[in-house]
């Protein structure tokens, strides 16, 4: 009796043990497969698409430096579960303020030696997107992007409305010297000078770079996109890039992915990259990265459209594509290693830690 008693205890202890460790792995499989797992966050960033062989290497160690110090605020933000809306506007405006970047401070100056900014932010949990363009006195264009998104039933806004609806949410409009900076203007002598000579095809070849753009995902799985530039170098007053076009220069949506777009806007606007991307990943099944190359390396190099972007989906998948010399760009994700890479085709990736 006291044997059978014991064959029982033993098969039972054996079926618990059984169900145990199925218990756990297929809490491991969920983890592996579902974005929604509460731990998975991940932050790109792009510094522009273009050929850095001109730039000094302590020109070359600011922009590094820079884009690894606006990671960090946007690790920080993701880190302790805020959203990647937040993220995507820390990190971008850091960028914006460092006037080392076509953005914000360091905004490039159109044809006459006015910078004209441009930025977009979308949300890829709700497809709310904010945008403006052509503002000439918006230190942060991102952040008011995302006041467009927030604060009014529109989608985007341009010039002086987008500078008046600033004003009326607080926002101080900057003097044009807030923009000004010496290396800025040579750089704006230097192309007027040599302007006349250059064909128009000339004019859309890519020398200069320096866009920024952010995509984001954050604990509760939800993508976001921005992105903030200058624009081109020497382009007409009034001139909008893809950048703060939606589908465009910018994009996200949560059943597809979140991308940021570099590179000359006028193919990105004819070829909308960035919702292009999504949709193919949404629609035809194929790979983030399988994507962004079919678009990147195939669409638009067969146009002769130099750029690149960075896209990310719910899973975690990252592309950073681009058919240019280069596009600095840096991933940051839970384990807190920031990986910058992508000035040359072949730059050595460095990393750096998330936290100081
Ligand atoms: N795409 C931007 C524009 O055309 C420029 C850039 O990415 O450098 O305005």
């Amino acid at each position: 009796m006291k044997s059978v008693r014991f064959f029982g205890l033993c098969c039972l202890a054996l079926l618990i043990g059984l169900a145990l460790a199925n218990q756990r792995r297929s809490a491991r499989a969920a983890n592996v497969s579902s974005p929604q797992s509460g731990s998975n966050f991940v932050l790109v960033a792009h510094g522009g698409a273009g050929n850095y062989n001109h730039m000094t290497p302590a020109m070359l160690d600011s922009r590094r430096d820079t884009m690894v110090k606006a990671i960090q605020s946007g690790y920080a933000v993701l880190s302790r579960g805020g959203s990647s809306l937040d993220a995507v506007e820390a990190t971008i405006r850091i960028m914006e303020d460092s006037g080392l970047f076509d953005a914000g401070r360091g905004a490039y100056y159109d044809r006459d030696g006015v910078p004209e900014l441009d930025a977009a932010i979308m949300d890829g949990h709700t497809l709310a997107a904010g945008s403006v363009a052509s503002v000439r006195h918006i230190a942060n264009p991102i952040h008011l992007a995302r006041l467009v998104m927030e604060k009014t039933p529109h989608v985007m806004l341009v010039g002086d409305g987008a500078e008046r609806f600033a004003q009326s949410q607080g926002i101080e409009l900057v003097s044009p010297f807030y923009f000004y900076n010496q290396h800025l203007w040579e750089m704006y002598e230097r192309a007027k000078s040599g302007e006349e000579k250059k064909k128009t095809s000339e004019l859309l070849k890519r020398e200069e770079h320096g866009t920024v753009g952010v995509v984001a995902l954050d604990q509760a799985g939800n993508l976001a996109a921005g992105t903030s530039t200058g624009g081109t170098e020497l382009k007409l007053p009034g001139r909008v890039g893809d950048s703060p076009i939606i589908g465009a220069g910018t994009y996200a949506n949560n059943q597809s992915c979140a991308v940021s777009g570099t590179g000359v806007g006028e193919f990105y606007m004819r070829n909308i990259v960035a919702a292009d991307i999504c949709e193919r990943v949404r629609y035809l099944h194929v790979s983030l990265e399988q994507a962004a190359d079919d678009v990147v390396m195939k669409e638009l190099v067969d146009q002769k459209g130099e750029g690149g972007v960075i896209a990310l989906d719910p899973h975690g998948n990252v592309a950073t594509t681009f058919n240019t010399d280069g596009m600095m760009n840096g991933t940051v994700r839970v384990d807190g290693k920031i990986i910058v890479k992508g000035w040359s085709k072949s730059a050595e990736p460095m990393t750096f830690p998330a936290s100081n």
